[in-house]
């Protein structure tokens, strides 16, 4: 026990205590209501079903427009509805009432308020009317605004969104709402992203109109797939860079990883499943349609995914659920991880988001059809998809750049940061001989039609059976839809939906001017799309990739054909600020100027604020957790060195020592040439040394790490100060956490201050 301190007993003992607690832990058995989902499927959510029961014929009409149409909703109609959400919320044992919004921060919000009202003749009442329900004024005024609302002029407003149903959550009634400021600004991510599903709509109608005169309505799917870590909860709680961050900023890998690859679809640990069954029934009462669950390629890496939705419900409900699972964790003494990569050396987490177009009729316009005429819709929507992709690919790519998802992107485990679209071999042979038809006949000829007819009419293939995948493309098309893969675990998925809907409204619109331009009396329309789509194809080859996206190769030929390929956020973010981008979302009516400036500005600042948080709490765990550690594991050594000496001085007990080592080999080896102290004394002395070596390197790292934030944080533009943090502040993290990891693969490990990898993410 000699040189054993006291404060080291108390420290790891700490680590011990959380060790010993999460390996007691038993799995919490989880009653479901029913064996039968569909029993209580929804059974919290204000629907239409539960509406037709508490509202007249002509009120349900209204409503339902404005829930498929966006029409606005009067007064009285609001007035009528907010009772009747009032009564069954009463009747479901609900006592408050809250706008529920997604700000900028990224989570969402809201603000609780009793059904509760004195009225004037003294008498407490239960009170909830269309005025409430409609608006409301949070006092929001710390919510992040880019300086579109000076604090002087702080209000922001809730609006109603109809389209997306109010639900129960513990006994709150929350009412779906966009927010905005007072000069009407959007200040969240569902106001934008209605607007772009407005835009996107508008601009697919008339171009389905060419070949479906029934169409009156174009939605946007979504299907987004969720991945995330679980951690046990005592294990969680002693990693203040894991509580405060959500990424473990130090810790060495351990001896098994992900290398046997024998997580990916294997067994779910009971514990695990039982926290799965539990947040999926709550989530099916909330109307959340998951359909499946498994584990992920990481260890303690799982993921779950709903059957798709209409792309604002589907948003609400991924916000919702992420809530949700962090509250579900917590009762199985678990915590979950949306951070994008949260343990080094491991596997990050994604949020893929399966998206398609679908149509009032019942169509989803990215599913190849039967007939040539189908199929040329198909690769109407196909390849102006496309087309927005390659001429939008930095807009993109800014929609995906977050502090954390930036570890993730080109971490060969996840798409790279160059924006490319996979297609498979037989869309990409499509697509080439349809291209070449420009180069080869002129168009309009009859002959060349038909053979067109013909390639078009090969393409009912397709839906047999669609086997072609890359996992490694960020934007990969999967038979019926496009996945676009590099979306980050945490992010709301509105971001990169708003701009997908938007860039593809921006060309179906500009198809359709470039379509009805060629239109005349020897040009049908189909030859002009026919004309038009080959002009696409060929333009938009360069975004078309079909090898492996995390090789060095691509890397080289994306430099070649001249794509992009960002690799920080603030860099990424620059794409949402240039003319380009501000032109194309004023142009369809999703920001303003001003709006575009300030989400800008709001990203960041985030970045800033993420990086900063990052960089205290790795100062703070080096300062004060390893280096004393390390140091008092060094003054062991030197201890142990002074005894050495001690013990061996005299030549007499040396002897006797040469003599044991030469009983045995086992014995004779660790002692080296004769067994002279000085010898056994050299590998401690050694690690002595390097410990010396390491400390110093991270005290001093550490301290520049610290002076570089001083210098940042007097930066005053925004822009400015994100990437003084991504260069000076975030370049020292590499090097800290390199001899700190080092450090703990020599340092005794019953003085280690927190879990370490092996710990973290096994759970039994
Ligand atoms: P994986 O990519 O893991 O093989 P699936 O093919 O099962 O997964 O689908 C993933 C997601 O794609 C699911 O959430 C599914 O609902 C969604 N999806 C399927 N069709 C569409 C569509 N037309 N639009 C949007 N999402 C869709
Ligand atoms: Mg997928």
């Amino acid at each position: 026990m000699r040189g054993i301190s006291k404060p080291i007993l108390l420290m790891s003992s700490i680590r011990f205590k959380a060790l010993q607690e999460a390996i007691s832990r038993q799995p919490l058995n989880v009653e479901l209501p029913s064996n039968k989902v569909s029993d209580f499927f929804g059974v919290n959510v204000f629907s239409y079903e539960v509406m037709q029961k508490y509202l007249s014929e002509g009120i349900l009409k209204t409503v339902r427009m404005a829930m498929e149409s966006s029409t606005p909703i009067d007064r009285a109609t609001a007035d009528e509805v907010a009772i009747a959400m009032k009564t069954w919320a009463l009747e479901n044992g609900v006592t408050h009432y809250t706008h529920w919004f997604q700000p900028l921060t990224g989570a969402t919000a809201e603000k609780h308020d009793v059904f509760l009202d004195i009225a004037p003749n003294g008498k407490v009442v239960e009170k909830f009317g269309g005025g409430q329900l409609v608006q409301q004024e949070p006092d929001a005024s710390s919510f992040p605004s880019g300086g579109i609302r000076s604090t002087f002029e702080a209000r922001g407003y809730t609006g109603w969104d109809p389209s997306s149903p109010a639900f129960i959550f513990g006994k709150t009634l929350c009412i779906p709402t966009i927010y905005i400021s007072y000069t009407g600004e959007a200040l969240d991510y569902k106001t934008p992203l209605l607007k772009a599903l407005n835009a996107l709509n508008k601009a697919a109608v008339p171009v389905c109109n060419y070949f479906d005169k029934d169409v009156k309505k174009v939605i946007s799917t979504l299907g987004w797939e969720q991945e995330y870590f679980l951690v046990d909860e005592a294990l969680f709680s002693v990693r203040p860079d894991l509580v405060h961050s959500g990424r473990a900023l130090f810790g060495a890998n351990p001896a098994k990883g992900q290398q046997l690859e024998d997580h990916y679809f294997g067994s779910i640990p009971e514990r695990v499943n039982e926290y799965m069954r539990d947040f999926e029934t709550e989530s099916y009462k909330l109307g959340i349609p998951l359909k499946t669950r498994h584990n992920e390629v990481a260890p303690n890496q799982y993921e779950v995914a709903p059957i798709f939705e209409e792309a604002n419900i589907a948003v609400d409900h991924n916000q919702l659920l992420m809530d949700l699972m962090d509250k579900v964790a917590r009762r199985h003494k678990l915590r979950v991880l949306f951070y994008e990569k949260p343990f080094a050396g491991v596997n990050g987490s994604g949020k893929h988001n399966n998206w398609s177009m679908s149509t009032d009729t019942g169509k989803n316009l990215l599913s190849p059809g039967r007939t040539p005429e189908s199929n040329l819709q198909f690769l109407t929507f196909f390849i102006n998809t496309i087309k927005a992709v390659h001429d939008y690919s930095d807009i993109m790519r800014a929609s995906i750049a977050s502090a954390g998802n930036e570890h993730r992107l080109g971490a060969n485990e996840a798409p790279p940061a160059i924006i490319s679209v996979f297609i498979g071999q037989q869309l990409t042979k499509v697509l080439d001989t349809f291209a070449q038809g420009e180069t080869k006949g002129k168009p309009g000829k009859s002959s060349e039609k038909k053979s067109l007819k013909l390639d078009i009419g090969h393409i009912p293939e397709l839906t047999l059976d669609n086997t072609d995948r890359n996992r490694t493309s960020p934007f990969a098309f999967t038979g019926n839809k496009f996945e676009f893969r590099a979306v980050g675990s945490s992010a709301n998925c509105a971001q990169a939906m708003l701009v997908l809907n938007t860039i593809v409204a921006e060309q179906l619109t500009q198809f359709k001017t470039d379509v009805d331009k060629r239109v005349n009396k020897s040009t049908s329309t189909e030859e002009a799309i026919i004309q038009v789509l080959r002009g696409y194809v060929t333009a938009s080859a360069n975004i078309r990739f079909e090898g492996n996206n995390y090789s060095n190769e691509w890397v080289k030929e994306a430099a070649r054909r001249g794509l992009p390929n960002v690799q920080t956020t603030p860099e990424a973010l620059e794409a949402l600020i240039t003319e380009k981008a501000i032109n194309l979302f004023e142009k369809q009516g999703i920001f303003s100027k001003r709006e575009q400036e300030a989400r800008h500005e709001i990203q960041a600042e985030m970045y800033t604020k993420k990086i900063q948080i990052e960089s205290r709490i790795m100062a703070d765990m080096a300062l004060t957790q390893i280096i004393p550690v390390a140091l008092k594991y060094q003054n062991l050594l030197i201890n142990n060195v002074k005894g050495l000496k001690e013990v061996f001085s005299s030549s007499q007990v040396l002897a006797n020592v040469e003599m044991d080592s030469r009983k045995g080999k086992a014995m004779a080896e660790p002692m080296g040439n004769g067994g002279r102290y000085e010898d056994i004394a050299d590998t401690q002395i050694a690690m002595i040394k390097e410990i010396s070596e390491r400390v110093s390197v991270i005290q001093s790292r550490t301290e520049q790490m610290i002076e570089e934030r001083k210098k940042a944080n007097k930066i005053e533009d925004a822009t400015d100060k994100a990437f003084a943090y991504c260069e000076k502040v975030k370049a020292c993290f590499d090097e800290i956490r390199y001899h700190a990891d080092k450090l703990e693969l020599i340092v005794d490990d019953s003085m280690w201050p927190f879990p370490k990898y092996r710990e973290l993410l096994f759970i039994k």
